[in-house]
């Protein structure tokens, strides 16, 4: 903060509010100087303040942030402070009643990435709920494959993933489970609906779920028995390939252009290119999507403790889609790849 000429920071976004506070209600702002840190709420979470962030002073804001936020500049003396916010959080309608809140001597100086960067690099903690999160994904996908037979729905699906991580230790879903079948799973991020599936069809599940905050995050495509579409066997191949690649080359220091790459020159050598448009991962913690982007259109350096997913894919519309997506560790060695579930081509009818 001193580097960057700022007196105090305003966190808002829930993900860096938990971060930093180990705050987990859904409603409050950080506001943290150079030598103090306050946490502004409303009533509902006065106690759970207490309990979960005794650290923080808290600060019984009431709805009525920007006006505490006011009182509290006033008392701490800090009335011609330069204080950051983060823009990718805030609405102008917010920006806009803080704005007016405040003395017309404080400066709100708008920020992006302050603590989405200190987030990418995991704790041994994190990276423990990450592990559980990822634990339960995995057993829900191999009950998938003991419980799945001809005539059930993608909705089917995706509520029997929904209650199996459920039941089995997650508080919530990382984002709605994703079911695809035949030409369906040619739309990377497709809603379930009454497609049937069948012997032979080809079928797309991406989920993940939520521990102690913490999400997991992985795709399967296999064919219900032996694959009715002829070019499967050969597309699922070469996504594969692609995983593997990358799964091997990708290791602290590499540049997440360069990790990408190693996926996609797969796929584009093999001819599919034009059949791969989203980028190879994305960071994992908190929130699903997260530091670092794994992109072809990004720079950023890959380093050790980052967790990350390789989700290589090839979608063909009209036809149907493969995507194959482990979550994997960075270390100075390689990846650890945090996914246990088998990679496999078909499932038994
Ligand atoms: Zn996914
Ligand atoms: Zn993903």
């Amino acid at each position: 903060m001193t580097a960057a000429g700022y007196d105090a920071f305003i966190i808002t976004q829930p993900e860096n509010r938990r971060y930093l506070s180990g705050f987990t209600g859904s409603a409050g702002a950080l506001f943290i100087t150079t030598d103090r840190q306050f946490l502004l709420t409303d009533s509902r979470y006065y106690e759970q303040v207490g309990r979960e962030s005794p650290d923080w002073t808290l600060v019984k804001a009431g709805y009525r942030t920007a006006e505490s936020l006011a009182t509290l500049l006033e008392s701490l003396g800090m009335t011609a402070a330069t204080i950051a916010f983060e823009a990718d959080h805030f609405t102008v309608a917010q920006f806009e009643t803080w704005q007016s809140a405040l003395p017309d001597t404080v400066t709100l100086e708008a920020t992006t990435g302050f603590t989405a960067e200190l987030r990418a690099i995991k704790t041994p903690a994190e990276l423990d709920a990450i592990k559980r999160a990822q634990a339960v994904a995995d057993a829900a996908m191999a009950h998938l494959f003991d419980w799945i037979q001809p005539g059930v729905t993608e909705r089917d699906v995706a509520w029997e993933m929904e209650v199996y991580m459920r039941t089995h230790g997650a508080t919530a879903l990382s984002f709605d489970t994703i079911v695809a079948t035949r030409a369906n799973s040619a739309l990377p991020h497709a809603t379930p609906g009454d497609a049937v599936i069948g012997a032979g069809d080809v079928v797309l599940v991406d989920m993940g779920c939520v521990v102690d905050g913490y999400c997991s995050d992985m795709t399967r495509t296999f064919s219900l028995g032996e694959p009715k579409n002829p070019r499967y066997r050969e597309v699922w191949q070469i996504v594969k390939n692609a995983m593997d690649a990358a799964q091997n080359g990708i290791r602290s220091g590499i540049s997440s252009r360069a990790a990408d790459a190693l996926a996609r020159d797969v796929i584009a050598a093999a001819g599919y290119g034009d059949n791969f448009g989203h980028s190879l991962g994305h960071g994992v913690g908190l929130a699903v999507h997260e530091m670092p982007p794994v992109s072809y259109a990004r720079d950023t350096e890959l380093r050790a403790g980052m967790v990350i997913t390789i989700e290589p894919g090839i979608y063909l519309p009209g036809e149907f889609g493969v995507r194959l997506e482990n979550m994997a560790l960075v270390t100075d060695n390689g990846v650890e790849i945090l996914t246990r579930s088998a990679v496999s081509l078909k499932s038994q009818v």
